[in-house]
């Protein structure tokens, strides 16, 4: 028998809605096509509105649960927000922090080295001067002074591609060397409390080997939010497998380029892509659409003379997004089996179609994408019921 619902997209939104699915005892697949927003984002949990982010209340409980169970992200404890660098030299609030991801609040008033490796993308003197020039590092007396980590990298690695640089740490030769640098920095910097380095610690650290080998150092030793593209995709995408390994959900790598329903269920056209591209059909009772925004694939924006055309990257029979009516689709129209995110649906309602269509450019943050994935396998729990 085929799968009862097939949820389209393993980013964040798909994946709680795949958990609440499972949870519930319904038997589901997800399906992806490549990665998106969830891969590229930060590592920095983040939820809205932005007015309440900053409380760990802000996430409800079985979002906490749900991340709790992925293993991927620690959320405030107490009424304490937690403060995040970048890596240009900016710290922000955060409603939660990704493996890895250094949460200064602990270290509010103490001493944090900034780690200098000799690459041309960090420049510790350059960022310590500029996170101690912060509110927060002012008002808390947070200092952040350079802390060479000397001998822990090769001259001729620094400038490696940082998604090879982030991988040496995977190394136990390495892992060693920068044991040591940093046992030789403790006693150098004796006042130091942490190091903050850029995002290098591979992909596996949240996994217990890795854990094993943090938890042993001299001094903790953290990274900076990542940037797109950065070594956050891969710790999310093994968190990820894990969790669906645990839940027996299974995830299949295509792109579904069609969709049609009938009075038993939902056919999808999907092209494989674990290997040379085949067209396949596949039947579900129902389909939650997950497919995020634009920057991670899944809204498209097509322009034609005088406006842009708005849709999901998924044809669909029934009522079309044609130049002249954009105003007057009607999500609701479409067949039930298929559930949509709201938020699209009112965008693409919107007669001011680019304006509107902003907020589809991506989809907010990973809580508020993580609350949607939730409401959709709610709604279609109910439909169930
Ligand atoms: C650079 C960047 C930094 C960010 N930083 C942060 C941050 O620090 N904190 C924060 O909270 N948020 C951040 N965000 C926002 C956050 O990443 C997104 O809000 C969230 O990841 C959206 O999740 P999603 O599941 O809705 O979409 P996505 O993660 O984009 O997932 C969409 C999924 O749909 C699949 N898909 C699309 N079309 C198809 C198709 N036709 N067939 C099959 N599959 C398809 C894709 O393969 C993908 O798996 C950032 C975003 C970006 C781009």
């Amino acid at each position: 028998m085929s799968e009862k619902v097939a949820v389209l997209g393993a980013g964040i939104c798909g994946l709680v809605a795949s958990w609440t699915l499972a949870r519930a005892g319904i038997e589901c697949v997800v399906i992806s096509a490549s990665a998106g927003e969830t891969e590229q984002s930060s590592g920095a949990w983040d939820v809205e509105p932005w007015t309440q982010a900053l409380l760990p209340s802000a996430t409800p409980p079985e979002l906490a649960e749900f991340l709790s169970d992925l293993g991927l992200f620690r959320l405030a404890s107490a009424k304490l927000q937690m403060v995040v660098a970048s890596s240009s030299g900016v710290l922000r609030g955060a409603g939660g922090v990704g493996s890895g991801i250094l949460d200064l609040s602990s270290y509010a008033g103490k001493n944090v080295g900034v780690a200098e490796v000799g690459r041309d993308d960090f420049d510790a003197r350059w960022l310590a001067r500029s996170f101690s020039e912060q509110h927060w590092a002012q008002q808390t007396g947070t200092r952040f002074v350079v802390a060479p980590l000397m001998g822990a990298y090769e001259t001729a690695e620094a400038n490696l591609p940082l998604a090879v640089f982030s991988h040496l740490l995977e190394n136990e030769e390495r892992s060693l060397s920068v044991t040591r640098s940093l046992e030789r920095l403790r006693l150098t910097h004796p006042d130091l409390a942490v190091v903050l380095g850029g995002p290098w610690l591979g992909t596996r650290l949240h996994e217990s080997s890795g854990t094993g080998f943090f938890a042993s150092l001299p001094l903790p030793l953290f990274e900076t939010l990542h940037p797109p593209e950065g070594p956050w995709g891969g710790r999310f995408e093994r968190a990820r497998t894990a969790l669906l390994q645990r839940l027996t959900i299974r995830h299949e790598h295509a792109r579904v380029v069609e969709m049609r329903e009938d009075a038993e269920g939902v056919t999808l056209r999907l092209l494989d892509m674990s290997g040379t591209p085949f067209a396949l059909e596949r039947r579900y009772s129902k389909v939650i659409v997950a497919t995020g925004g634009v920057l991670g694939g899944g809204t498209e924006i097509k322009p034609f003379a005088g406006g842009a055309q708005l849709g999901w990257s998924i044809h669909k029979p029934g009522p079309e997004l044609s130049s002249g009516e954009l105003g007057g689709w009607d999500p609701s129209l479409l067949p039930r089996g298929w559930l949509y995110d709201d938020q699209a649906a009112q965008a693409v309602r919107g007669q001011r179609v680019l304006r509107s269509a902003v907020s589809l450019l991506g989809t907010g943050t990973l809580g508020r994408a993580a609350a949607r994935g939730r409401s959709l396998a709610l709604r279609c729990l109910k439909q169930d019921s």
